[in-house]
């Protein structure tokens, strides 16, 4: 959100030269703030706990099996950088995931997602660091517990985790993932001409042209997630609401756009004090400071 905030002491993670130290503030205060871009949080004016940037750098081949790529990426890498560098090194699959704001580190602390991929389906696990038992601990997928935008690094047990390194198991047969609405137009190319650059052109372009770029309106990303009711509940909706817009799901379940239900509350562009809701996008927030205007989304 770009707003000010002061940290009574705060440390740059770069390397795990520093665990020893960062182990040291965890002992002496009993708890830690953790940060890697900070474009999913809204700071107070000052934090009170030790803060921990995370600004780790790596990436690494870890293996391959016959089916996957194994990299290890470091949490402090920025996620839009990586997913750029794993179409050049011909690591395909993250290209649905362009231009999330962020690192890699807080990826899975909400399983993110985007364009019908989340980020669960592109990692064989997690290293983190836990501050309780002072060591290292690997997650496979199953251990994270992930969900929609959801994992067990919002539990109590995670909140005395830092993520260390991810591991991605990316895809040597790629297929494209093209469910989503706004990347139909690819489905019209020639069956297997696709190319995962060509999609990942078309997320950014996509995002580009909808969410307003936080470097220049700083907001927070969605605020809402969309709901996810039972089929008959989607019909009954359906009825009453014909234009309702409606994602069915693997499980027979059916996901709504909290976008499109905010538009239809009428809040699209509307102020509230010194925050509004996007004038493009009802999913976003923005906020006005001073003669500032903040943006935040949902
Ligand atoms: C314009 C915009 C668009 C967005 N679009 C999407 C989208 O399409 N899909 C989506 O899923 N999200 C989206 N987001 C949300 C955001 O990009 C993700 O939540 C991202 O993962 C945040 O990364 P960050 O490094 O900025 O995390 P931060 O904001 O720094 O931290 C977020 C949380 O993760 C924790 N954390 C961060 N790093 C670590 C670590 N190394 N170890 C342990 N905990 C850690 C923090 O303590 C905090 O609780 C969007 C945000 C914005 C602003």
């Amino acid at each position: 959100m770009a707003l000010p905030c002061i940290a009574e002491q705060a440390i740059e993670y770069r390397d795990a030269g520093q665990l020893k130290q960062v182990q040291a503030l965890f002992d002496a205060s009993g708890s830690l703030a953790i940060l890697g871009g900070a474009s999913n949080v809204i700071l107070p004016a000052r934090i009170d706990r030790p803060l921990v940037l995370v600004r780790s750098q790596g990436i690494e081949v870890a293996g391959q099996t016959d089916t996957h790529w194994l990299i290890d990426v470091a949490a402090g890498e920025g996620w839009h950088e990586w997913v750029k560098t794993s179409l050049a090194r011909g690591w395909p699959g993250l290209e649905n995931l362009a231009l999330i704001p962020g690192t890699v580190g807080a990826a899975p602390v909400q399983n993110i997602g985007a364009y019908g991929v989340e980020l669960k389906q592109r990692i064989d696990g997690v290293e983190i660091w836990d501050f309780q038992s002072k060591g290292r601990r690997w997650l496979s997928v199953a251990d994270c517990e992930f969900g929609y935008r959801d994992s067990i690094f919002k539990s109590d047990a995670g909140k005395h985790w830092m993520v260390l390194t991810v591991r991605f198991a990316l895809p040597k047969n790629w297929q494209p993932v093209l469910d989503y609405p706004d990347l139909w137009a690819l489905t019209e190319r020639e069956f297997g001409s696709v190319t995962p650059q060509e999609v990942f052109d078309q997320v950014v372009a996509v995002r580009q042209a909808k969410l307003p770029d936080p470097s220049v309106k700083p907001n927070v990303g969605s605020f809402f997630k969309n709901p996810v009711i039972t089929d008959a509940q989607a019909q009954a909706l359906h009825q009453a609401y014909p234009s309702l817009v409606r994602y069915p799901q693997p499980n027979g379940r059916v996901k709504l756009a909290a976008g499109w239900l905010i538009d239809q509350c009428g809040f699209k562009g509307k102020r509230l004090g010194p925050v509004a809701v996007h004038d493009r996008q009802a999913l976003v927030w923005s906020m006005k400071a001073g003669q500032r205007l903040v943006m935040c989304s949902g």
